[in-house]
């Protein structure tokens, strides 16, 4: 938003100065391009401050050229001119003032200053004009604490005041209370005393000593009190301050057609909202928080919010103001009655705001019993599945341990060379079982496919010794057979001739015996792997209910 000075392109002789210190400026307004700042910190305190609102207004005030044109022409402009700047001394008085209350000191200053510029612009130096743009320079400073500045500032405008004799009490009245407050916030109790009294008094011509006007220079002396440890002093006058204001707004409250607004600036309700809320945390601290003081000022200023539109904050300073009043007076009291009166009279929309509240609670309660149930779910559902995992492990080792009984049966009853497989086919069951649950069916897939395997590599070592045994009798017949034979030969042809024939008899018998025996093993072993069979399967179908179960 800023433009750099180019300080080849400006004019010999030209200088720029900061709108704000008036130090050599190095950057320009890049809207209006007739504002310059020595910073971008000034530029911005301007904008938000003030410049924000008058930059185009000032773009085509500045660049009006009044030499041109015919006499009339210029007369009209200069016209234009002077109401434009009018305009833009209330504007700008305005928003410093806006700055003000709502304690921005610092937006306050480009305002006032602007103010000033345009006051003497219009009505020249020295002129009682400017008093109020110099009071507004001085209150923002004070604000800043910067109290050097705000006492020149004073000066400035008591110079002009002393110059006008006839200038108004009011303004004289402001001036004296800016004295008093610098004075008292740089410890000069005596000195802000007797200009916070030339302030009352002042206040007093102008409006009278009953006045909403006066009670602020009543407000500023008991704070110097205050300061100084003279409670009783502080006290007696804030009850002046809340009686002036009680009065004020009982009376606009009574009358529903004319407004705050027609009486006092928004700045202005702005201050009697600060000391009305001052008094009553004072009297709550020095009275305590029941006494009937702290209860008149809660009243004042619950009237205060009511009638200005912030319905909320009234009706909870009128709450705290029944309490009080019924706990002193009673609740058939007449004033007591008059707060409640007051309370009911506030507007509907109030209620309308506290059945948004209400919804808003109710929404949030049920927001909350939400998250609760969720939670419960949640955690029921986690034991749940812990529970489940649990089971599933059991049973997962339960299943490995019968596994494995059947493949040591199994194992035991088929060869001893088939050990080793089985061994083999059963380590991966008896390894621990996989905590997921969801992986149960897979392991029981696995268990399955293990069990054929196994079954069908112990079927096929079972048919190869049963091959290798009847060969083995066969070799083993025909070679004694042979070997007798040999022998007899040897001994004699025709004793060994039948000797030979006998044992070769003899022989063959032992080798069909043999092949009984494997046979009888063979039968033996179909049976006993039927049985085991059986024996799995229930254990599979228990499995396969604990698992729903589980599920379930
Ligand atoms: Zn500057
Ligand atoms: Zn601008």
């Amino acid at each position: 938003m800023s433009l750099r000075l180019n300080p080849l392109s400006v004019a010999k002789g030209k200088r720029y100065a900061c709108e704000l210190c008036g130090r050599n400026a190095l950057l320009a307004c890049q809207h209006c391009r007739v504002t310059y700042y020595c910073s971008v910190d000034h530029q911005r305190q301007d904008w938000f401050g003030i410049h924000e609102r008058i930059c185009q207004l000032l773009g085509a005030l500045r660049t009006l050229r009044p030499t041109l044109g015919s006499e009339d022409e210029r007369q009209r402009r200069n016209l234009t001119v002077q109401m434009s700047q009018h305009a833009l001394i209330d504007l700008c008085k305005n928003e410093a003032h806006k700055a003000m209350v709502a304690g921005q000191y610092e937006l306050a200053v480009p305002g006032a200053l602007q103010s000033l510029r345009f006051s003497m612009e219009v009505y020249g130096a020295g002129r009682i004009e400017l008093v109020p743009a110099y009071l507004l320079l001085a209150e923002s400073n004070l604000g800043l604490r910067r109290y050097k500045v705000a006492e020149e500032f004073l000066l400035y405008a008591n110079w002009s005041v002393l110059k006008n004799p006839d200038c108004s009490n009011d303004l004289k009245a402001q001036l004296y209370r800016n004295f008093g407050k610098l004075y008292a916030a740089q410890g000069r109790f005596k000195d802000a005393l007797r200009q916070l009294a030339l302030d009352v008094y002042y206040s007093a011509l102008e409006s009278g000593p009953e006045h909403i006007d006066t009670a602020a220079g009543y407000f500023y002396m008991a704070d110097v009190f205050l300061t100084q440890g003279e409670v009783e002093s502080a006290l007696a006058l804030y009850d002046k301050v809340v009686d002036i204001w009680y009065k004020f707004l009982i009376n606009l409250r009574h009358r529903p057609d004319e407004s705050i607004t027609d009486y006092l600036s928004e700045a202005q309700i702005g201050e009697a909202v600060e000391m009305l809320r001052s008094v009553l945390e004072t009297r709550r601290q020095h009275l305590g928080a029941n006494h009937i003081a702290t209860g008149e000022a809660c009243y004042a200023l619950a009237i205060i919010k009511h009638v200005t539109g912030f319905d909320l904050d009234a009706r909870n300073h009128y709450n705290q103001a029944i309490e009080i009043y019924t706990s002193q007076l009673g609740a058939d009291n007449e004033s007591t009655q008059a707060i409640v009166r007051a309370l009911n009279d506030l507007p509907p929309i109030p209620q309308q705001l506290l059945i948004k509240q209400q919804a808003a609670l109710e929404a949030q309660k049920q927001i909350e019993a939400e998250a609760r149930r969720k939670k419960e779910e949640e955690e029921r559902a986690k034991a749940e599945a812990a529970y489940a995992e649990a089971q599933a492990r059991e049973e997962a080792q339960l299943l490995a341990e019968a596994e494995a009984a059947v493949l040591a049966k199994e194992a035991q009853a088929a060869s001893s060379s088939s050990s080793t497989a089985a061994d083999a086919a059963a380590a991966p069951v008896s390894s621990s079982p996989p905590s997921d649950p969801a992986l149960d069916s897979d392991l029981q897939q696995h268990f399955d496919a293990l069990k054929l395997e196994h079954e069908k590599a112990t079927d096929n070592e079972n048919d190869e010794n049963v091959t290798e045994g009847n060969a083995e009798a066969d070799a083993e017949a025909d070679t004694e057979a042979q070997d007798e034979a040999e022998d007899a030969a040897a001994e004699g042809e025709a004793e060994a001739n039948a000797e030979a024939e006998a044992d070769a008899e003899d022989a063959t018998a032992n080798a069909d015996d043999n092949a009984e025996v494997d046979a009888q093993a063979e039968a033996d072993e179909g049976e006993n792997t039927q049985a085991d069979d059986q024996a799995r399967d229930e254990q599979d179908a228990n499995a396969a209910t604990n698992n729903d179960e589980a599920a379930e």
